[in-house]
């Protein structure tokens, strides 16, 4: 049942598709998934997602969970209007920048704007959230795109430590949930006009704090998932009034079904996917002081000895710098080596480009970040090809035997696709897989 009180806000905005609107909140959601470009996959399609390349829907919702391509980051299930932000970035943006995901977990958008920006841009991925924040970073990693810092700060820290840096801010702003309401029924036993007050100043407040980092000139992508207005244009009015910006428009093609009004609108009766709400606007030029990056702090080089091998297990080696954090060994794109040392003084990072290895004695291991990134060369290590069960069982963090294989660190694969590590060691072998990411269900 919806909430008289939400019926009653959203009739203006409706008007005489007011009905089909609700009819359409009371259907089952559309299932959706955006592919990775490291997997060729063949699921049971059922359509493209029209604003996005890699987004498909599917005819019914599998359970994903069972399937080892998904923990070996092959696609990610995201919703299908979320994936408009593609289109907004092929319109709006170029690839060589430096965008910044303000609230970003579980991080539906940041894996589709880190495969955006491919090796020419850089992401920073943020969730002010602590609980939320590892989810972000074992989805970024299971990306493997490298192109990518995770941080864990507020909208002021940006605004105040970072001004003038971002060519582009997406705030995906916590909200009332609305559009959630046929995913979710907590969002709907949750949604009271009180929440919807507070959210819109939340809003605000958010979109006030982060708005200094972005460059004059840059670009604001200020999304939500509800309809109601309150949180919607008003505060992309607030943004043009209050902020100084001008609004974007992006070309749509009419079967897309989407609702222009000041920003886009997924209406789920319109369009093939849950309830969006977006809008782009670039920020007013003027004359500003870009900002000094400068590393402060030193970084710890990797030991030499180490390098060359470490290197080994990269594609293209020299597309990155290699640092130190304990007893790990990061890479990071070299093209941005000196930027993300600069932000390493001004954030706090929780992980940064991918792990390579990890010192164990004298030799570095292999660290599970790099069987999942698109850059390691898979052929530096014996492959093993495991069945479903076998795959499933790895993935769970079982013990695994492999007889009649070699002693020592063996990369373990799904249909051609790297899962992970073990050590065979005779008897059975040491799983690798990250405990804090197993399938936790049988
Ligand atoms: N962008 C994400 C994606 O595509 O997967 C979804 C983001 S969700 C709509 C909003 C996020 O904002 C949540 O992860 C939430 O923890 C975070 N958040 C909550 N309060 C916040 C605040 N005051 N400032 C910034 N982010 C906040």
């Amino acid at each position: 049942m919806l909430p008289l009180d939400f019926i009653d806000l959203i009739e203006p905005q409706m008007g005489l598709e007011l009905d089909s609107f609700c009819r359409s909140l009371q259907q089952e959601p559309v299932t959706s998934v955006r592919i990775n470009d490291k997997a060729d996959l063949n699921l049971p399609w059922a359509g493209r997602v029209p604003w996005c390349q890699d987004g498909w829907y599917l005819h019914e919702r599998p359970q994903f969970t069972l399937d080892p391509l998904l923990h070996a980051g092959c696609y990610y299930v995201q919703e299908a209007s979320s994936m408009f932000v593609e289109h907004i970035l092929n319109t709006c943006l170029k690839p060589d920048s430096l965008v910044l995901d303000l609230c970003a977990a579980p991080g539906g958008k940041s894996t589709l704007i880190s495969q955006w920006l491919g090796h020419e841009g850089l992401l920073v991925s943020n969730e002010v959230v602590r609980q939320r924040v590892f989810i972000l970073s074992e989805n970024i990693q299971k990306w493997g795109n490298g192109n990518t810092v995770v941080t864990h700060n507020r909208p002021a820290d940006f605004g105040q430590r970072l001004p003038n840096l971002f060519d582009c801010v997406l705030v995906d702003a916590p909200c009332s949930g609305e559009g959630m309401f046929r995913k979710d029924t907590k969002a709907v036993d949750e949604w009271s006009l009180r929440n919807v007050e507070m959210c819109a100043r939340r809003q605000q407040d958010i979109l006030m704090d982060v708005w200094d980092t972005l460059k004059p000139g840059g670009l604001l992508i200020y999304s939500t998932c509800t309809f109601n207005q309150k949180e919607d244009e008003d505060n992309t009015r607030f943004i043009i009034e209050h902020l100084g910006a001008d609004l974007l428009h992006v070309p749509l093609q009419k079967e897309w079904g989407i609702t222009e009004t000041l920003g886009y609108h997924f209406y789920p009766h319109k369009t093939r996917g849950e309830g969006f709400y977006i809008a782009v606007l670039r920020k007013h030029e003027e004359h500003y002081q870009p900002l000094k990056i400068r590393g402060e702090k030193k970084k710890t080089a990797v030991p030499v000895e180490c390098e060359q091998e470490l290197r080994t297990w990269l594609k293209h080696p020299d597309e990155w710098a290699l640092r130190q954090e304990d007893r790990f060994s990061i890479a990071y794109p070299v093209r941005y080596k000196e930027l993300i040392d600069f932000l390493s003084t001004r954030l706090t990072c929780i992980s940064t480009g991918f792990g390579v290895g990890e010192m164990r004695g004298k030799s570095p291991a292999p660290q599970h970040a790099l069987a999942m990134a698109k850059d390691f060369c898979q052929d530096k290590f014996t492959s093993i090809s495991l069945s479903l069960d076998k795959a499933l069982a790895y993935l769970r963090c079982e013990a695994i035997t492999l007889t009649d294989q070699p002693f020592g660190v063996l990369l373990l694969t799904y249909q051609d696709i790297p899962l992970g590590f073990a050590k065979n060691i005779g008897n059975h072998c040491n799983n690798l897989y990250p405990k804090e990411w197993r399938i936790r269900i049988l």
